[in-house]
């Protein structure tokens, strides 16, 4: 009988599994996806949707074409149970699925209980995250815009490693550039448990002094640990005040991941880097933003449709009784929008060294942009197309 790859997760990650273990079997594995969203909408972008410079529907695909194009059975609901030894997926509706390979992409679990008030706080629409991009997204815009001019704009960026580490001062960024076109006495307020900008600090902070002087204040190490209606409490610091609040929580592996006994490297998982199996069970692979990192290894889109490329390639190879690639390679970028009109950007490439059977940065590759500027925009908008077709076909 015909293999079959159950895919858990149709987002950067399991997308793109899906689309290529499709690709690279030459349509002879059978590959049913699971994801309960009726549409993919993107992360990458929507901080401009807060901006006001997109809407969701710029950054909203359909998956039909991973359907009609590639052969995907989309089925969709979300998986509620995993059996890695009977190989089953059991899924929300109550039927389930058998599987040959397991791919689970799940991205991340924003953990609301880390914050005191914030599950709360979210639940009744007072503080948003919108680190899942969607109805969230158009919410957190709304607040924005009902925002009086003079009010301030609080965003907490948790301890690494999380979900995009630009993506907190991308987004504090591109929200100071919509306060100085619409609402020019406003202040954007970052408060950060880490001890500085996570990701291309020099850069940020250099944009935030020439664009928005007097207007984006970034505070390092001020771990949001309380939330309770406007105020926000600080470990060893005085409480803060703000309009909109935007607090993103710790993060973990998704549940599903978690409850299925993959999550066993603390709060994430843990894969053999040459297939994306985890080491917890066999012929399961996870992706994405769920797997413990290697050094240097982001969690972002670039990477997670990487892994899947590489988890793919593994698989189709397996299933045909062939050879695993004794090589794989990973590559990534993440561009940054710092204004309207600019955007700076960090890449890297990274090796399977076989000695320590681990990813590492290939020297003298990667870095980051020179300066912020209109080319690297432009980019950064070339960059989400092609991840959009890599990724959805
Ligand atoms: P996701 O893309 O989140 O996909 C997970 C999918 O699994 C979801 O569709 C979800 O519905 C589904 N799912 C969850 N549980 C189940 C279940 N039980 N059953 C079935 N399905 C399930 N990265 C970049 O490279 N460049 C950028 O510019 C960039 N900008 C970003 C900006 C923001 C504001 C944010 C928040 C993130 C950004 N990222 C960026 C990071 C990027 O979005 C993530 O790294 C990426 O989405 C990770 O892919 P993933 O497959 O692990 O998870």
């Amino acid at each position: 009988s015909r293999a079959q790859v159950v895919v858990i997760g149709g987002g950067y990650g399991g997308a793109t599994a899906a689309r290529y273990v499709r690709l690279l079997s030459e349509g002879k594995v059978d590959v049913v996806l699971v994801e309960p969203q009726p549409r993919f909408v993107s992360c990458p972008v929507s901080n401009l949707v807060l901006s006001g410079l997109r809407q969701l529907s710029d950054i909203t695909s359909p998956y039909d074409t991973l359907v009609s194009r590639h052969g995907v059975t989309w089925v969709r609901d979300s998986a509620s149970r995993l059996d890695t030894a009977a190989k089953t997926v059991t899924l929300a509706g109550g039927s389930s699925l058998r599987y040959d390979t397991l791919v689970v992409s799940p991205g991340v679990e924003l953990l609301f209980d880390e914050i005191a008030g914030l599950r709360a706080a979210h639940a009744s629409g007072q503080v948003l995250q919108a680190w899942k991009a969607g109805p969230e997204t158009a919410a957190l815009r709304r607040q924005l815009e009902a925002m009086p001019d003079g009010g301030v704009y609080a965003i907490s960026v948790p301890e690494s490693p999380y979900r995009c580490p630009p993506g907190p001062y991308e987004r504090a960024s591109v929200i100071a550039a919509y306060f100085q076109r619409a609402k020019p006495k406003s202040k954007v307020l970052i408060l950060d448990a880490n001890p500085d900008v996570t990701s291309k600090p020099a850069l940020f902070k250099k944009a935030w002094a020439e664009l928005y002087p007097g207007m984006v204040e970034y505070r390092p190490l001020h771990k949001v640990v309380a939330v309770e209606g406007q105020r926000i409490r600080i470990e060893v610091q005085d409480d803060v005040r703000a309009d909109v609040l935007n607090l993103l929580p710790p993060m973990r592996a998704n549940s599903i991941a978690a409850e299925s006994g993959l999550m066993n490297a603390g709060r994430w998982c843990k894969v053999d880097w040459l297939t994306f199996e985890s080491t917890a069970a066999k012929d399961v692979h996870v992706l994405g933003d769920a797997v413990l990192a290697a050094g240097g290894m982001p969690k972002s889109a670039h990477m997670a449709n990487a892994h899947a490329k590489v988890a793919a390639a593994a698989i189709v190879a397996r299933l045909r009784g062939e050879p695993v690639n004794p090589h794989p390679m990973l590559t990534n970028t993440c561009y940054s929008h710092v204004g309207d009109t600019s955007a700076i950007h960090v890449a890297s490439v990274h090796e399977y060294v076989a000695a320590e059977a681990t990813f590492k940065p290939v020297p003298g590759s990667g870095g980051v942009s020179v300066q912020r500027n209109e080319a690297e925009a432009a980019f950064a908008a070339g960059w989400a197309r092609n991840i959009w077709a890599d990724t959805l076909g």
